[in-house]
């Protein structure tokens, strides 16, 4: 394309939306009110589940964190391939909480097989009570968490597997 005005105009926009945090693209499905977006090949987020483990995961996670879906009200959870999501001053992270949230679909260096996997249950925990500083003993816990979603189903390559889930993955500080 020729650089012209218009070419200019493209990317100012891009900069201006870069700018304010908005999130341009839209999400590619919504659970209660809440947008989701697929940014990774795992497989368990290209099931046909995926939305309504990523409905039930954040129910389990809300009920822990004393919230209930207006916590998420018109937030964005976009889960990311890359190993490491950017976090504002917190620099890379796993998962992130700055209004909406990212979370990575690897840990340690592994795809993980299924959303309850994710660090998802610890991001929604900021989303309900804050907490930056993680002071709160809940950080350090979740068994409620892990009897609520124990026993599904993960994906690869060659068919399911069991979710292997640990409350390490969800506890502060989380594995970077
Ligand atoms: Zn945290």
């Amino acid at each position: 394309m020729r650089p012209g005005r218009k070419a200019l105009g493209a990317v100012m926009a891009l900069a201006v939306l870069a700018g304010c945090g908005a999130e341009a693209d839209a999400p590619d499905f919504v659970v209660r009110n809440t947008g989701v977006r697929v940014r990774t090949d795992a497989l368990f987020a290209r099931s046909l589940d995926f939305p309504t483990r990523v409905e039930s995961t954040a129910t389990a996670a809300l009920e822990y964190w004393g919230g209930d879906w207006s916590a998420l009200d018109g937030r964005l959870i976009t889960f990311d391939g890359a190993a490491h999501v950017a976090c504002g001053t917190l620099g890379n992270s796993v998962g992130c909480f700055d209004g909406n949230l990212r979370i990575s679909t690897q840990d340690a260096g592994q795809q993980v097989r299924c959303v309850e996997e994710t660090v998802l249950v610890h991001e929604i925990g900021h989303a309900v009570i804050g907490d930056a500083d993680h002071t709160d003993p809940r950080w350090m816990d979740f068994t409620p968490v892990l009897e609520a979603l124990r026993g599904r189903p993960g994906y690869v390559a060659d068919g399911e597997v069991p979710c292997d889930l640990a409350v390490s993955v969800w506890r502060h500080p989380a594995p970077r």
